[in-house]
């Protein structure tokens, strides 16, 4: 059986009692990246075996954990934060594991799309989820444009890097309109802003602003 496992998006204490059986008992955890899980792992006292899977390797290391799974192995699927397959590669393994008729269930648990989604206040009986926009500044505004047509509520990931550049784009297509930006959730610096992008941008500007961002328009 695969188990999905969802693990935190900051707070090493948001995480469910299941989740925590799941990867005491499992035979295998593969994980986004072994040693940032060994900290939860260690947290939590949990001494199950870890593997990596991620971006470069899921391939590879896809075939041998299906191989593992077909033989009757329990493995657990972990990512860095949140919830697996919410963009990061947990997604392959998930998709091998459905092709291969594998048994698979999710232990539900964070995904920072939606403590985003829910803090901004934002209508969240449509909303889209978009990630991350592309990297380069044209893509994105060509990108923000599309998504201006859209009635829904938008959700997008960010990085610290970024987040001005967004927020100008953001300004520049929707003059006048409302955004929330999320940071460091359930983290000690945990922050939420809403207000317009300029705004925002000021803000900013004036403190420190390091971390994960989730931005809702
Ligand atoms: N699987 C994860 C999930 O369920 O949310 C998402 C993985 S994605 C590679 C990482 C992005 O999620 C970050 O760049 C950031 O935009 C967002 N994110 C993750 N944790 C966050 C947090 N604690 N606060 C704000 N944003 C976060």
């Amino acid at each position: 059986m695969l188990y999905i496992v969802s693990t935190p998006i900051g707070n090493l204490a948001d995480i469910t009692l299941r989740a925590i059986e799941v990867l005491k008992t499992v035979d295998l955890i593969a994980c986004e990246d072994t040693r940032h899980t060994k900290i939860l792992l260690d947290h939590y006292a949990i001494k199950t075996p870890t593997t990596s899977f991620f971006q470069h390797n899921r391939f590879t290391k896809g075939e041998y954990l299906l191989k593992l799974l077909k033989e009757g192995k329990n493995v657990a699927l972990v990512s860095d934060a949140g919830t697996p397959g919410i963009l990061d590669p947990g997604y392959n393994l998930i998709n091998l594991a459905i092709t291969n008729s594998i048994p698979m269930t999710l232990i539900p648990g964070p995904t920072a799309l939606i403590n985003g989604l829910v803090l901004s206040g934002k209508p969240a009986y449509k909303f889209i989820f978009e990630g991350f926009l592309p990297n380069k500044p044209i893509a994105r505004r060509n990108r923000l444009k599309e998504l201006s047509k859209l009635e829904h509520t938008i959700i997008l990931y960010e990085s610290c890097h970024r987040i001005l550049d967004t927020l100008s784009a953001i300004q520049e297509i929707w003059p006048g309109k409302d955004v929330a930006i999320c940071r460091e959730l359930t983290k000690k610096f945990e922050e939420t802003l809403r207000a317009k992008p300029e705004t925002i941008i000021e803000h900013l500007k004036t403190h420190s602003y390091k971390g994960e961002f989730v931005v809702i328009i």
